[in-house]
């Protein structure tokens, strides 16, 4: 027992040298693709629900493997977010958008289009953030009111100094605040009066909820009341069918994304939304 006792230590101990390996392998990657510019931006229409026109796009990343394709960002945010990595793929993510936005706003003048961003608390700590922001809006020509900026609720709990300072600071500059995958995080709601937030943004489970015949759409009432109450908007992410999109306009949410209204577009794609919305 003692013997097969030490094998199952062994074992044990190979598995976690080859995840240790396969993590550093990830992050070497990670580093290299990051200096060979291997990442893209995929942009998700966010449209009003009534009228179903378009008012701006969620910017998600993917990285361009060379060999692997186009690989998603919940097998990479993570280890990029432990290693730091993600601060400087956050400045490439940050100058990307704001490129593609000047050029949007340059051919179809459209000062009204937004694009929303990921950031986790890392980010927004690190000491250079703001002042890079400021470069790259000098730099591009761009107001702050055209960025969102989606944080999610385990990071506005993190509540140190420097994230209250940050969110201040962005907000001086007029950039927009977004709550993201609100409702799944944490039941304390006191972080909603300290810092200053435009929009929650539903999570998709919950609006997927309202369909499987259930009818069970409390959830997704409460975080619209409760927004409307705190002056905020609205956005439903995940809006995959037409019975979801019918019963959130009944509930009046404004604003909306998902497969049914278009899945993230890769740089080509989204032109086209735009020339179509401008046109
Ligand atoms: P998220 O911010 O919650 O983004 C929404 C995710 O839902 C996206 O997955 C999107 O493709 C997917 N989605 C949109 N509509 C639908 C729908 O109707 N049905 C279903 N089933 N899914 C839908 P994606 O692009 O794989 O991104 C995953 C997560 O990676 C994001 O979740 C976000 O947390 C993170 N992420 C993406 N880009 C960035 C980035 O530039 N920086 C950071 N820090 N995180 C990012
Ligand atoms: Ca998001
Ligand atoms: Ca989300
Ligand atoms: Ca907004």
């Amino acid at each position: 027992a003692k013997e097969s006792g030490r094998d199952r230590y062994e074992v044990f101990d190979k598995a976690m040298h080859q995840q240790a390996l396969e993590r550093l392998q990830l992050e070497s990657d990670l580093r290299r693709a990051l200096e060979q510019q291997e990442f893209v931006l995929h942009y998700q229409p966010i449209v009003e629900l009534v009228t179903q026109r378009l008012v701006g796009f969620e910017a998600l990343i993917r990285w361009q493997h060379p060999e692997r394709g186009l690989v998603y960002p919940d097998t990479f945010i993570a280890v990029a977010e432990d290693s730091g990595l993600i601060v400087p793929m956050g400045t490439w993510v940050l100058q990307a958008v704001c490129q593609q936005l000047r050029i949007w706003q340059a051919v179809a003048g459209s000062a009204a289009l937004t694009v929303s961003i990921n950031l986790v608390g890392k980010q927004l700590k690190s000491p250079n953030f703001v002042t890079q922001l400021d470069a790259i809006l000098a730099e591009t020509g761009l107001v702050g009111e055209c960025l969102d900026l989606e944080i999610t609720e385990s990071t506005l709990l993190e509540n140190t100094e420097s994230i209250k300072t940050s969110l201040l600071q962005l907000r001086e500059r007029g950039l927009q605040i977004s709550i993201d995958d609100f409702g799944t995080g944490y039941s304390s709601l006191s972080y909603l009066h300290q810092f200053p937030i435009n929009t929650l943004k539903i999570d998709r489970t919950f609006v997927q909820q309202m369909s499987h015949g259930k009818k069970d759409d409390s959830i997704v009432q409460t975080i619209i009341t409760l927004a409307h109450t705190l002056h905020m908007e609205v956005v439903a992410e995940g809006i995959e069918t037409t019975e979801q999109l019918d019963r959130l306009k009944a509930l009046n949410c404004e604003l909306g994304q998902g497969y049914l209204f278009a899945r993230p577009l890769d740089q080509e794609q989204a032109d086209h939304w735009v020339n179509r919305a401008c046109s």
